[in-house]
């Protein structure tokens, strides 16, 4: 991944061009405080959203991209499929309801939010008829382990672009993101700052001093570092620009290594083969 700037793309497996740096909104409360972060996010210059429908606020997503007057064409809007909704039929219709929530008439990604056993296959095709129909640019899965990309792959005809997983210094996974890079799989962060827990790190604050960036400005560039696309989550003003702040600094390879080991294999959030929502 060539790192440029907030801007900057990496090419998926399709060719579509993914902005590797983006706004998270989970926890974003619909209305005023979803709308206003994200216009203080596109102020800044991101250009990439990611919402979901069980975060309750595809409305709010949709009247910021609206007041903001940019083309609809130049920010990247992913969505994903809630549990309750997956099986074929299911998802076909929870993509419309998303489409008409965000008022839009297509979607950059939509993402499987976590491997429902049993539905998880169904809900692909789903994707897959969304995807051959031109209605999303991209699909992906999320919250999916080696061996449910393996289970998928058995009876998928597209390989999934993308799989958004738990990933921060804590819990970094190195053999799922191997296995991702070797089918073509872009990975993607979530929580990548831990909800807040990664500031507590001590041996991260000491890089603070000598890059003069603060713990999350290291942590996000880590992330692109390491070829992961990242979504920080913010509805600060101050925080949604200083995260984006990135792009001025390279860690070195030494110190990359470094946060490598601080690797605990620590979740914050559930574990995708033990969830029960
Ligand atoms: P993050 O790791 O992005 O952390 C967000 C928290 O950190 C918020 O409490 C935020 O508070 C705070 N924060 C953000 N920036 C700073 C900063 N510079 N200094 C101090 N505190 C800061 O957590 P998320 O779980 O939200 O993950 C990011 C995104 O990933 C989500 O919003 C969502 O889009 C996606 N996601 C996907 C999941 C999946 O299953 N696919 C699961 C979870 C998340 P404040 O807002 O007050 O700044």
């Amino acid at each position: 991944m060539k790192i440029t700037d907030i801007n900057g793309t990496v090419a998926l497996a399709n060719g579509v061009e993914m902005p590797y740096f983006g706004l998270g909104v989970f926890k974003s409360r619909d209305g005023a405080e979803v709308i206003n972060a994200i216009g203080w996010a596109l102020e800044a210059g991101y250009r990439h959203i990611d919402t979901a429908a069980m975060y309750e606020n595809e409305n709010g997503v949709g009247e910021a991209v609206k007041r903001s007057h940019i083309n609809r064409k130049e920010i990247w809007l992913t969505s994903k499929v809630w549990n309750s909704k997956q099986g074929y039929d299911s998802t076909i219709k929870a993509f419309q309801e998303t489409l008409n929530r965000l008022g839009t008439d297509y979607l950059d990604l939509y993402l499987i939010h976590w491997p429902v056993k049993q539905k998880f296959t169904d809900t692909w095709k789903a994707l897959e008829t969304l995807y051959e129909e031109g209605k999303v640019r991209a699909i992906g899965v999320s919250n999916f382990l080696e061996h449910h990309l393996d289970e998928l792959m058995q009876t998928a005809k597209i390989t999934p672009m993308i799989n958004q997983y738990e990933f921060h210094p804590r819990l970094i996974q190195p053999e799922l993101l191997q296995k991702c890079r070797s089918m073509g799989i872009q990975s993607e962060a979530w929580s990548p700052l831990m909800q807040g827990e990664v500031f507590e790190i001590k041996e991260l604050q000491k890089l603070t001093n000598k890059y003069n960036k603060n713990v999350a400005q290291i942590v996000l560039r880590w992330n692109l570092q390491k070829g992961v696309i990242t979504i920080p989550k913010s509805v600060n003003k101050e925080r949604i620009i200083s995260n984006s702040q990135i792009f001025d600094f390279v860690i070195s390879d030494d110190d990359m290594k470094e946060i490598d080991q601080l690797n605990r294999h620590h979740r914050i959030g559930a574990d995708p083969d033990n969830f029960d929502f």
